[in-house]
């Protein structure tokens, strides 16, 4: 990881430290860091409420995310979150829809794209997706593996050698994130790694996104719930986030 490249204002949401970016500048960031010299891998993670009450309990995880080169807000809880911090983050940015903007931006910089994690056959599949829709994409490897520590070796092995320039981990949040930081001293020649927990789900419509309108009214993880009902159990964090939350900004201000 690198922990000397400038960083964005950042606001901290219950230890875990969320940056001050958009759409637009998160992929400016990614663009230097592609085009820089020497190259380091740099770690994007994308917190949303269910990581930061994750991250109370687990000291590990926020560790990561507290030294996360690129620290993105993937939930709309957040967004609020920082308000009631009085440092309100200007928009969402999801981490689903940047894996898209980030593939293409692979394709325009000539640089190599490898797809780790998801079900059996879905990471080859985004592939052939990807490459349909942004043309001269370079996909330098797909595996499903697992996080497996009897894995993790020949998973390095394995995108190492397929000379992989940026590297999409979707094992689900912490395992994602865990992996990457493990081993980014080992990713050589990886210049840009981020955890994507189901985005590659949505890339090739195993699950779909909200509509449109719902995504605009910030009831996506009201949704995500309707079609995924065995979240609930890992949603109940939203509620805890946010009097936990509400309870921290009002003793600070
Ligand atoms: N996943 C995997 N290996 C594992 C655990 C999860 O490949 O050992 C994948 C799973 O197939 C799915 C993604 O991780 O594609 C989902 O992660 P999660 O439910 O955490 O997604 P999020 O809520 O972050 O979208």
């Amino acid at each position: 990881m690198n922990h000397t490249s400038p960083k964005p204002n950042r606001v901290n949401i219950l230890g875990v430290p969320v940056d001050h970016v958009t759409m637009e500048s998160t992929l400016q960031i990614v663009a230097g860091w592609i085009d820089q010299d020497p190259i380091q891998c740099h770690q994007i993670c994308t917190p949303n409420p269910e990581f930061v009450m994750r991250a109370q309990q687990d000291a590990d995880f926020l560790s990561i995310l507290q030294q996360a080169d690129l620290s993105i807000p993937d939930g709309i809880g957040l967004i609020y979150a920082s308000g009631w911090y009085g440092n309100r983050l200007p928009e969402r940015v999801p981490g689903s829809e940047l894996v898209n903007h980030l593939a293409r931006l692979c394709a325009q910089k000539g640089q190599r794209l490898f797809l780790l994690g998801a079900a059996e056959g879905v990471a080859a599949r985004a592939a052939e997706i990807y490459c349909d829709r942004y043309p001269g994409l370079q996909i330098a490897g797909t595996w499903s593996g697992s996080p497996d520590p009897a894995e993790n070796d020949a998973i390095v092995q394995k995108i190492v050698s397929a000379q992989t320039d940026v590297l999409y981990v979707a094992f689900g949040a912490p395992n994602q994130d865990k992996w990457i930081a493990r081993n980014s001293g080992q990713l050589h020649g990886v210049k840009v790694a981020i955890g994507i927990g189901g985005s590659l789900d949505f890339v090739t419509g195993r699950i779909t996104r909200a509509p449109r309108w719902v995504q605009k009214v910030h009831l996506e993880w009201l949704y995500r719930l309707w079609k995924e009902p065995w979240r609930w159990r890992r949603m109940l964090a939203l509620p805890k986030f946010t009097l936990l939350a509400l309870k921290q900004s009002q003793t600070q201000r």
